[in-house]
């Protein structure tokens, strides 16, 4: 059996990042980790988490690290995610977050960290066009301005460590595919050079 990919895709909202990981998986394999599906899916089922996450969710407002954390460590505790790999989509969203994961990774390390970059014009548009449930317009800029904040200093902390790569996502779904495939092949490459 092939060795397992670690990945983590960041993107905007509205970005296609949902769309790409579907490719991910169908390329590599991988599981598909969102942490608004597992959200959504809690929010659904009704529980206690779910009922808490719904609030902050419309909100456009970021669920607490600890919890966030939590569902995260579970997760990656499945089997799957030690024998197949996985793309996290969704996490880590703060700096805390990303020192989480990486304690959880311990000795396995990620082989890289995607940034899907479409510019805010674009997915502002994109967003309005696809009426999600908390797509409304205040949600909509607030997540954007959340992720500007939050999440941008989390790319420059990967990219300290040497783990981040952009792709240009502002170009059919097929070409940001291959685009990706080569950002991943080439970290790929890099970890079982630097292993060997
Ligand atoms: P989007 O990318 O449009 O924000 P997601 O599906 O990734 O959609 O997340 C939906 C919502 O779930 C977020 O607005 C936030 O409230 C919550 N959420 C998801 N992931 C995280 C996370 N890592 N930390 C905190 N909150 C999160």
């Amino acid at each position: 059996m092939s060795n397992p990919i670690r990945l983590v895709i960041f993107g905007r909202q509205g970005a296609g990042k949902g769309t790409q990981c579907a490719h991910l998986v169908a390329r590599y394999g991988v599981a598909h980790i969102s942490t608004g599906d597992m959200l959504r899916g809690a929010v659904e089922a009704g529980t206690e988490m779910g009922l808490m996450a719904k609030a902050v969710m419309d909100a456009g407002d970021l669920v607490s690290d600890d919890i966030i954390n939590g569902i995260v460590r579970e997760r990656l505790a499945e089997d799957d995610a030690s024998t197949t790999g996985f793309v996290l989509d969704g996490y880590p969203r703060t700096i805390g977050q990303a020192e989480v994961l990486m304690d959880i990774l311990g000795n396995r390390p990620l082989h890289a960290v995607v940034n899907l970059d479409v510019p805010l014009e674009e997915v502002t548009s994109r967003m309005k066009a696809r009426g999600r449930a908390d797509d409304t317009e205040e949600g909509i800029a607030r997540r954007l301005a959340l992720y500007e904040q939050e999440t941008c200093p989390v790319l420059n902390w990967f990219a300290e460590r040497d783990l981040l790569v952009t792709v240009d996502g502002f170009e059919s779904e097929e070409v940001v595919a291959n685009r990706l495939d080569e950002a991943v092949n080439s970290a790929i490459l890099e970890a079982s050079s630097t292993q060997a």
